[in-house]
């Protein structure tokens, strides 16, 4: 039996994108609830006075995927101790925000609260609310998948047969955390002026003045542009830091303390993550 599960963790363009492509996910929408406005058009909740949040609503296959595992993925591309407000949108329609459609999620969710808070992850409080879902308002047309409608050609994250089958390395990279092999990429021994934006959101992340070659074999800058996320990664055996778009959630790479001044910082980014636009 299919299960239904509504998150609200910011923009719901790249939530959506997130959450469609993850196994046992069957089918997903974007939309309005939590508000008392009845078929609110995105002005009115861009208004922030409908009391409505942008939110995903989610078919999936316990059997596949549990409500647990979705908590997780829920947790893990936004930052839920900001109140109202993720990357640059700012808004109630922004609040982090679980819609439980039966008890048990609930119990889930508040459960897996407790213990994400626990675990001493964030400095600042959780600011997630949990509530019983209210009703769920399709948004129009051109919200709906997108990311995947309005990626610009050639890129074939645009290419969504190529993306589910998780054949697209920048899908690959920016949404299941794997690695481009060093000097692989398309953008480690460029050195051209210009802008390198998430690959997926286009928000501008880092500038080639603060690119530098770090022999690694990845893209290499010592200082950001845009707001870049970081979170603790013990994959492989190792504690390092990632880093994500705080705009979209897409993975880019880590970051390490053996970079050159002013900053000492080394942000090392997979080619696959970005486009580069030249100035
Ligand atoms: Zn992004």
């Amino acid at each position: 039996m299919l299960e239904i599960a509504i998150f609200a963790a910011g923009c719901f363009w790249g939530v959506e994108f997130h959450f469609q492509h993850l196994n046992g996910v069957v089918e997903t929408e974007v939309g309005y609830t939590g508000g008392s406005v009845v078929n609110p058009t995105y002005k009115e909740v861009c208004g922030g006075n409908t009391g409505h949040a942008e939110a995903v609503r989610i078919k999936f296959d316990p059997e596949k995927i549990s409500y647990e595992q979705l908590l997780e993925e829920f947790w893990s591309i936004h930052d839920p101790t900001s109140l109202n407000r993720q990357g640059f949108d700012f808004g109630y329609q922004y609040r982090s925000a679980i819609f439980c459609t039966t008890k048990e999620q609930f119990d889930k969710a508040i459960k897996s609260k407790e213990n994400l808070e626990k675990l001493g992850k964030y400095k600042r409080k959780i600011v997630t609310s949990i509530e019983m879902a209210k009703p769920f308002y399709r948004a129009e047309e051109y919200h709906q998948k997108y990311y995947e409608k309005n990626k610009k050609g050639g890129c074939a994250i645009s290419n969504a047969k190529k993306a589910e089958n998780s054949q697209d390395l920048t899908y690959r990279v920016t949404q299941l955390k794997e690695t481009e092999p060093p000097f692989s990429g398309k953008y480690y021994k460029n050195f051209e002026n210009g802008i390198y934006y998430c690959a997926i959101c286009e928000t501008p992340l880092f500038s080639s003045k603060s690119k530098y070659d770090s022999k690694s074999g990845w893209p290499s800058f010592f200082d950001a542009i845009g707001e870049i996320g970081k979170r603790i990664d013990t994959s492989n055996n190792m504690t390092r830091t990632e880093i994500y778009c705080k705009k979209c959630g897409a993975h880019l790479g880590h970051i390490f303390n053996d970079g050159p001044q002013p900053t000492g910082l080394r942000y090392c980014v997979n080619s696959a993550s970005l486009d580069f636009k030249k100035e």
